[in-house]
């Protein structure tokens, strides 16, 4: 089948690139030159594990290829993806001109009947607004091509971003009654759902509103964990041990479930705001999610203000892991992009790493810090270490060898992932979260 993907971001290239390699020919569309520009020549312009590979080896076959104009992408496609960004607005709603733009553009150079899909987060009635901007600029430029807006909206994980895509738990469809809009989603979905991945139908409503509602489940799960996080820090208890003694429970299970510094990224906190400005608009409460949003804020201030009180004054601070989670060079909302100012204002000097997205921090932190290409350098003579992402190589650190590169001894563990006995037996004196 013939496709459009239009934004190629974390969503638009890794979905446009996983098409391409279940079989179908895929035109990527972005307004973004450079980007554009890099992707024509096999070169990914976000990190995610195995995309690179896998962009050369489509556009060596000839099923991918990618441009700044739609109009070059649309004659002969089948289905256009919408996968452009809904960044969150002042008032906490998603931003949708950019979604809408691209509505209209569609409908604006379309040459025949074709599916859109929103892939990007959208709130409920989004598809329907997208209809109304169809109906109109079809009636206006005086044609009667059929453009059904269907919603499918995306699971996806940083990090694991190709694998989730190419092994979905469930890819949800929300089509109002069109059955030719049904069955080509089904076929463009065949390689997925032969190997037993399942398409759950349903309303568009109810599919813009699915995907929400996991996020911020997700993101309610976490805040859960760390408003217990509190009370253990208060009353004795550890916060590790009574998650885990709660996620065995497998009505609840363990993931998610896990106390830190609370989530960030491009798509909890905006997602979570989303449901707030949305709870405001219809005027149905929704208090988990407000309660979610609260809390996070809450554990993040908590925690770095027990941080900075207790720093020395003009410290030195190495900090390890910067983008918002482990595998993905994606600083949106990261916690190192709200602690890193805050400790430059106190006066302190930082020496921060990060596996991958050390670039990416650059281009936002212009000054101030010294970035260190090894974890150990960022810990040299450093009063107080600070671990703000898991990734993998901080979780496996030799804390003896930390302890005698560090100048002091306090270990900020911001996503709990020492055992406090092993930083006390390395010599450091260790601040986790949860643990009284
Ligand atoms: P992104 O910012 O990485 O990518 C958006 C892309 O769209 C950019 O490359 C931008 O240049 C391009 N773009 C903007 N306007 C355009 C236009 N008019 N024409 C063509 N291209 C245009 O965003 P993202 O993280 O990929 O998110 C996209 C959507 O998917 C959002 O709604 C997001 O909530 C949702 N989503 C994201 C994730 C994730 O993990 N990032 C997961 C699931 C769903």
């Amino acid at each position: 089948m013939n496709i459009a993907v239009i934004g190629t971001g974390y969503v638009g290239l890794v979905s446009a690139v996983c098409f391409a390699e279940l079989g179908h020919t895929v035109f990527g569309v972005d307004i973004d030159e450079e980007k554009v520009k890099k992707l024509r020549q096999g070169i990914s312009p976000i990190y995610e594990p195995e995309l690179e590979d896998l962009l050369k080896r489509n556009i060596d076959a000839g099923r991918i290829s990618f441009t700044t104009d739609l109009t070059e992408s649309l004659p002969n496609v089948e289905v256009v993806f919408s996968a452009v960004a809904t960044p969150p607005n002042e008032d906490f709603s998603a931003d949708l001109k950019a979604v809408f733009v691209v509505t209209e553009s569609v409908a604006q150079h379309a040459d025949h009947d074709l599916v859109f899909v929103n892939k990007s987060t959208v709130p409920v009635g989004t598809g329907e607004k997208c209809e109304e901007i169809i109906a109109k600029t079809l009636k206006d430029r005086g044609v009667d091509f059929k453009i059904p807006v269907v919603s499918n909206p995306e699971f996806l994980r940083e990090g694991h971003a190709v694998h989730d895509t190419m092994q979905p738990d469930r890819i949800v469809v929300g089509i109002n009654g069109d059955d030719w809009a049904k069955k080509t989603l089904e076929e463009l979905y065949v390689p997925l759902t032969r190997v037993s991945k399942p398409i759950v139908w349903m309303s568009r409503e109810s599919s813009e509103i699915v995907k929400y509602a996991s996020n911020a489940f997700l993101a309610n799960k976490i805040s859960f964990a760390n408003m217990l996080s509190e009370l253990c820090e208060a009353t004795g208890g550890n916060v590790r041990d009574v998650t885990k003694g709660m996620g065995m429970d497998d009505r609840i299970g363990p993931r998610f479930l896990h106390s830190g510094i609370g989530y960030g990224g491009s798509c909890f906190p905006k997602d979570v705001k989303a449901l707030i400005a949305l709870s405001r608009e219809t005027g149905i409460d929704l208090p988990l999610v407000q309660a979610t949003h609260d809390i996070n804020n809450h554990q993040r201030q908590r925690y770095f203000k027990k941080l900075l009180d207790a720093l020395p004054s003009n410290a030195t601070v190495g900090i390890w892991g910067l983008s918002f989670k482990p595998r993905t060079d994606d600083m949106r909302e990261a916690p190192s992009l709200d602690l890193i100012p805050m400790l430059l204002k106190a006066g302190h000097t930082i020496k921060a790493h990060d596996p991958i997205a050390m670039e990416n921090a650059q281009s936002i932190i212009t000054e101030g810090v010294e970035w260190k290409d090894s974890a150990i350098a960022a810990a040299e003579n450093a009063d107080a270490l600070i671990v703000l992402t898991e990734w993998d190589e901080f979780r496996g650190a030799d804390l003896k060898k930390v302890k005698l590169a560090m100048k002091g001894r306090d270990l900020f563990d911001g996503r709990n992932i020492y055992e406090p006995s092993e930083a006390q037996e390395a010599g450091l004196i260790y601040h986790g979260i949860g643990i009284a």
